[in-house]
């Protein structure tokens, strides 16, 4: 399936804050051996590149540079983080309208060159973008995905990971849902060192109790407003997110990531992109999981569904 494609080269189409923080965390990290910028403005990403390859002798070898979309004809993995970011007091549904326009334009001219790689959507609103993705580029759905709430699953592991005084590495948990307002913290399947929540909270004794722990989640939900209205955006944690998503697709590491992706029926939801646990390797997506939820969390996820598909409607598609 992938004999014209290089499956180490990575395209970022975007070049914005989101977009060279991606390249820089890419780069940093060596996850591909060449990167592509694009972006209608073509001097921000010749700017961004140059200034990336200059780095060149700190990292690992790899090529940078800005380019065109010809230049995705053999790329592994399009990035897509192009279009109208918040501005402070915005909702990320709020920008539904301008980017469906661009991403228009964005999926004919990379299905022009490019038909066999797997498309990464980062510009929000996500999950809409991936659905609106998957339905204009024709592609299977294990080769689109949304980098969904995989930036909210880190939120909620570094916050648990700070009010806990644990590594974040050793604290699992997930959001799922929407990337945005109507997300859904996964605490029935949160863990600490191997232990349910529930069970870790008295070895703990730091006396956290149910309110404490919803403040937690209604942090993540809140951290890009927080986030926009402090310093006007958001993109360091998102590009390392996004870069996570990178590695486990060119290194076929079924690594389990809370990515956006089509529904086909999980917990009865279809026919709309929203994140929940899924295994990711060099296919894209491996296998959506349907872990076990407490009721309430199921119906949560529902609601979510809900949100998002009245929105979708109102964009016939
Ligand atoms: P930005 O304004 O800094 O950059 C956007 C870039 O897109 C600009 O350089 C612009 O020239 C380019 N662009 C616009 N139209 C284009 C087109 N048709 N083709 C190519 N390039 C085009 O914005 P940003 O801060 O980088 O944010 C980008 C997107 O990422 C926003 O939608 C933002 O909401 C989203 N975002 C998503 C997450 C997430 O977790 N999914 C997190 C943060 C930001």
């Amino acid at each position: 399936m992938d004999k014209n494609l290089n499956p180490n080269k990575i395209a970022v189409i975007g070049a914005g804050g989101v977009g060279a923080t991606t390249a820089y965390a890419l780069m940093v990290q060596g996850v591909g051996s060449e990167i592509v910028l694009i972006d209608v403005n073509k001097e921000k990403a010749e700017g961004e590149a140059m200034d990336l390859r200059h780095g060149a002798s700190f990292v690992n070898p790899v090529d940078i540079y800005a380019g065109d979309y010809k230049d995705l004809a053999d790329a592994k993995l399009i990035v897509i983080t192009a279009g109208a970011a918040q501005k402070p007091g915005e909702s990320r549904l709020d920008l539904v309208k301008k980017n469906t326009g661009i991403f228009k334009n964005i999926i004919s001219s990379i299905t022009e060159y490019n038909q066999e790689g797997i498309l990464l959507v980062v510009t929000n609103p996500v999950d809409i973008l991936t659905y609106l993705s998957y339905k204009l580029s024709g592609f299977p759905a294990n080769r689109v995905i949304g980098s969904g709430t995989v930036l909210d699953s880190s939120r909620f592991r570094s916050l648990l990971s700070k009010n806990c005084n644990i590594a974040a590495s050793n604290v699992h948990g997930y959001i799922i849902g929407e990337h945005g307002d109507s997300e859904v913290p996964v605490w029935s399947l949160t863990n600490i060192a191997g232990t349910k929540i529930e069970n870790y909270c008295p070895i703990c004794n730091k006396g956290c109790d149910e309110h404490d722990l919803e403040e937690i989640s209604d942090q993540v939900k809140n951290a890009a407003y927080e986030i926009i209205d402090k310093k006007g955006a958001t993109f360091y944690a998102v590009a390392l997110g996004v870069a996570r998503i990178a590695r486990a697709i060119l290194r076929d590491e079924n690594a389990v990531l809370t990515v956006s992706s089509l529904m086909e029926g999980y917990y009865g939801v279809e026919n709309m992109s929203l994140s929940l646990p899924t295994i990711i390797n060099s296919k894209g997506i491996e296998r959506v999981l349907e872990l076990p939820l407490s009721e309430k969390e199921e119906k949560e996820f529902k609601d979510s569904a809900q949100h998002l598909k009245e929105n979708i409607k109102e964009l016939d598609i």
